[in-house]
């Protein structure tokens, strides 16, 4: 199938809870061109450089989702034009992007990133480090970013059922959130979740933004 059935084929699967964010990472601009001649305008990467380069070369009215890790010293580089990062895992980042979209007069749209796999991963916050940061004074004066919901990433598995009980456990805690008081209004709305391999289970589960490079674009 072409990458414009693939992605006809996914949003139809997701719709209406979802939102599909075509992930492509390592792929040409070519094949981002060939899903945009489609009508598509949403894409994520990881990296801050590939995303700026693909940035430079294509219409500007694509939304840019960052959904790799973010080193603190290259906000500046996608502060400019990215539509939403999903990876935010410290105060500290947090209060860069805050800068960086300030210089820009821009309010910037972010997503915690939430540990939720069982295996060792090296990025995210617990579910109390979210809580903490959410309650900080420090985040209160952060006027230039919008926490607008969570991100998380289920186990590199087989196992469906432990997936699955992943999501469950990250929608949750969104809902736990979404009902807490914070000195500043926070408005949860977006759950980031579900990759090529599970997009399906993750709408079930109450994703409403999914991640999927492969299936859309082939195997890296
Ligand atoms: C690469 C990547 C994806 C997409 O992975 P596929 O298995 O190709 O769909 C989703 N989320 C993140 C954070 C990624 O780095």
């Amino acid at each position: 199938m072409s990458i414009a059935e693939n992605i006809a084929r996914i949003e139809a699967e997701i719709a209406p809870k979802a939102q599909l964010i075509a992930v492509t990472k390592t792929k040409p601009v070519a094949m981002l061109m060939e899903a945009y001649k489609a009508g598509f305008k949403r894409y994520g990467e990881n990296k801050v450089q590939e995303m700026v380069t693909k940035y430079e070369q294509m219409p500007k009215d694509i939304e840019w989702h960052l959904i790799g890790h973010l080193q603190t010293n290259k906000v500046k580089y996608i502060a400019p034009f990215v539509g939403m990062i999903h990876s935010i895992d410290s105060l500290k980042l947090l209060e860069e992007v805050n800068k960086q979209a300030a210089k820009c007069e821009r309010v910037i749209d972010c997503l915690l990133q939430i540990f939720i796999a069982q295996e060792e991963t090296k990025f995210g916050l617990s579910e109390e480090e979210a809580v903490a940061l959410l309650q900080s004074a420090a985040f209160d004066g952060l006027q230039n970013v919008r926490i607008v919901g969570l991100m998380g990433m289920a186990s590199n598995t087989d196992d469906a059922t432990q997936v699955r009980q992943e999501f469950k456990n990250l929608k949750r805690f969104f809902d736990k959130l979404s009902s807490m008081p914070t000195h500043r209004a926070v408005q949860l709305t977006e759950i980031s979740m579900g990759m090529s391999g599970d997009y399906l289970i993750a709408v079930e589960e109450g994703s409403t933004l999914v991640r999927v490079g492969s299936a859309i674009f082939g195997a890296r």
